[in-house]
């Protein structure tokens, strides 16, 4: 683990933590546009931004027992990376915390589910414009365009429904016709609502616990246009903070990839580190019953 900025109200130990952030500065598959590698240090930075006190929920995050373990290394190789992030995030788990990952691009997302412990059952919601479905591209079954896939071969495809799709190749649609991931595209849920979305997506789910992996691109460019690939007719910010807030009861995990600094006017990296906070907030107004 290298040294790095501390993301706001991280203040507690490793042992008296329940939540830990960890940083992946790894951009190597960004197929457009790269910069995500700068992305876990500049949210850490816009994370300060905000007050601890939060006005929905009473929860005051200089309270909570947040420990941030720095960043990995910037690895040569996805590969490298893969098992770079497994071994990072694994002891999270096993010490029961909540592991909060900063990307990143979306190819340091499968290592983080792929660390939860063998037979635990988990679900896995997965906001994104793309379906990440390839099962290989240019070559590498670890780039961030085979993302959902690689965690359907962990899970099964029955654990992962996709959230705010709406770019896709002809090829992946047919290929998923015999696997059957579950998605429900941004236009679906502009036409239901977020809250019928949201609800079906966490009744697809069986497992008891929910891993959350956002791809930034989910949302809006209006809302989050710094990232590697922006696709328009995007989820609202607020969209993905009720679904952030839905799924708190049942969260194992969560992690924020694809935010690109080096497109970033500071919304994009701001909105990232607000909603890593309000998962805390959330997870944490759950266990007092509020
Ligand atoms: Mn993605
Ligand atoms: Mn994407």
């Amino acid at each position: 683990m290298q040294p790095a900025g501390r993301f706001a109200d991280a203040r507690a130990s490793w042992d008296d933590a329940q939540f830990v952030i960890v940083g992946v500065p790894f951009d190597r598959t960004t197929s457009f546009r790269p910069g995500a590698r700068f992305g876990p240090d500049v949210i850490r930075q816009q994370s300060w931004n905000f007050e601890s006190y939060d006005l929905e929920t009473g929860v005051d995050l200089s309270e909570v027992p947040i420990h941030d373990l720095g960043n990995t290394d910037e690895y040569g190789s996805s590969a490298d990376m893969v098992e770079g992030v497994r071994e990072a995030i694994r002891p999270i788990y096993r010490a029961g915390k909540l592991p909060i990952v900063l990307g990143g691009d979306h190819a340091c997302a499968p290592p983080s589910v792929e660390a939860y412990p063998d037979g635990g059952s988990l679900g896995v919601l997965y906001l994104d414009a793309h379906l990440d479905f390839r099962s290989e591209y240019l070559g590498d079954g670890r780039s961030h365009a085979c993302s959902s896939r690689r965690m359907v071969d962990r899970l099964g495809a029955r654990n992962v429904v996709v959230l705010g799709v709406r770019s896709v190749s002809k090829e992946e649609v047919d290929d998923n016709k015999t696997v059957g991931m579950s998605f429900i595209s941004a236009h679906e849920i502009a036409q239901e609502g977020i809250e019928s979305a949201a609800q079906r997506a966490l009744n697809m789910l069986k497992t008891d616990r929910v891993y959350i992996s956002l791809d930034i691109d989910a949302i809006d460019p209006a809302y989050a246009g710094a990232t590697g690939t922006p696709e328009p007719f995007g989820l609202t910010a607020r969209d993905v903070k009720y679904v952030i807030d839905q799924a708190a009861p049942r969260l194992a995990g969560l992690d924020i990839m694809e935010v690109s600094p080096p497109w970033d006017s500071g919304n994009t990296s701001a909105l990232a580190a607000r909603l890593a906070r309000e998962a805390i907030v959330r997870v944490v107004a759950h266990r007092r019953g509020r």
